[in-house]
C-alpha cells in the first residue's frame, strides 16, 4: 500500500531520532531542516517507501541519492549560517540542495548530468525553493562568478582536493567533500585558514565518483 503524507513525516521524524540524533547530530537547524525536508519526493515512486531508510537509493543514470546520516554530517559539519552563499557539486536527486536552500541565503549548483538537473529543478519549483540557481557542467572547476563561497559541499568523490573549487572558499570557508576512489574513500571537511586548507576526516563513506577536470576521468 501506499503510504500517504502522515506516514511519511512519521518515517522522517523517526529517521531523525533514530539515524541522525542518535548518532550524534545535534545541530539543531540540520536536525529541522531534515524533518521539515520531503525527502521521498526526491526519489522515483516505487523507492518512496524506502526513502526513510538509512542507506543510498537509486535515482537514475547509475547515480544514488546519499544515506541521510552522511547528509546530517556534511550539513552539520559546514557549520552553515543564514546568510552564507554555498556552491554544491553533483546535485543529483536535489535533496541536499533544497536542506541547503533551507539552510542558507543561495545555494549555486551544478549537477554533470542533464537530465538530473531538469528532474531535481522541477521539484525543487514545485517545493517553493526560490533561493536555488542549477546549472549543468563541469562542477569540479566551480562557478568562479559567483565566488567567493562561505561552503562548498562536494557529493561525489574526488581523487584528491579538486584546487579551483578550494580557490573559490572564502577566508574561514569550508568544504566538505568525499576522497578517494571507490571503496577507499574518506569525508572531509577543509577549512580556509590564512588560505591555506586545513583538513579534519569526518570518516568513511562511499560515494559515486566525481567526474570531470579535476575529478576522475568519464
Ligand atoms: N546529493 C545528491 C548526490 C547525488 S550523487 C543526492 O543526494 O541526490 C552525485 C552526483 O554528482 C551525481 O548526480 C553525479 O552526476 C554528479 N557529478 C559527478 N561528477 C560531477 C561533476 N564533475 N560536476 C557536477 N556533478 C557531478
Amino acid at each position: 500500500m501506499k503510504a500517504g503524507s502522515d506516514d511519511f513525516a512519521a518515517m522522517r521524524h523517526a529517521m531523525v531520532e533514530s539515524q541522525l540524533r542518535a548518532r550524534g547530530i545535534s545541530d539543531q537547524r540540520v536536525l529541522a531542516a531534515m524533518e521539515h525536508v520531503p525527502r521521498h519526493l526526491f526519489v522515483a515512486e516505487p523507492y518512496q517507501n524506502m526513502a526513510y531508510e538509512d542507506h543510498p537509493l537509486p535515482i537514475g543514470e547509475g547515480q544514488t541519492i546519499s544515506q541521510p546520516y552522511i547528509v546530517g554530517l556534511t550539513l552539520q559539519a559546514l557549520a552553515l549560517e543564514p546568510t552564507d552563499t554555498v556552491l554544491e557539486i553533483g546535485s543529483g536527486s536535489g535533496y541536499l540542495t533544497a536542506l541547503l536552500a533551507q539552510l542558507c541565503r543561495h545555494v549555486y549548483s551544478i549537477e554533470r548530468i542533464a537530465i538530473l538537473a531538469r528532474g531535481s529543478e522541477s521539484i525543487l519549483r514545485d517545493l517553493g525553493y526560490s533561493n536555488v540557481t542549477l546549472f549543468v557542467g563541469d562542477g569540479t572547476l566551480g562557478l568562479a562568478q559567483f565566488a567567493p563561497y562561505d561552503a562548498i559541499a562536494a557529493a561525489a568523490a574526488a581523487p584528491r582536493m579538486p584546487l579551483q573549487l578550494f580557490a573559490q572558499l572564502r577566508e574561514g570557508g569550508r568544504m566538505v567533500i568525499p576522497i578517494g576512489p571507490p571503496g577507499d574513500q574518506d569525508l572531509q571537511l577543509v577549512r580556509k585558514q590564512d588560505g591555506k586548507p586545513q583538513q579534519i576526516s569526518l570518516g568513511r563513506c562511499s560515494f559515486v565518483p566525481l567526474i570531470g577536470a579535476e575529478g576522475y576521468a568519464s
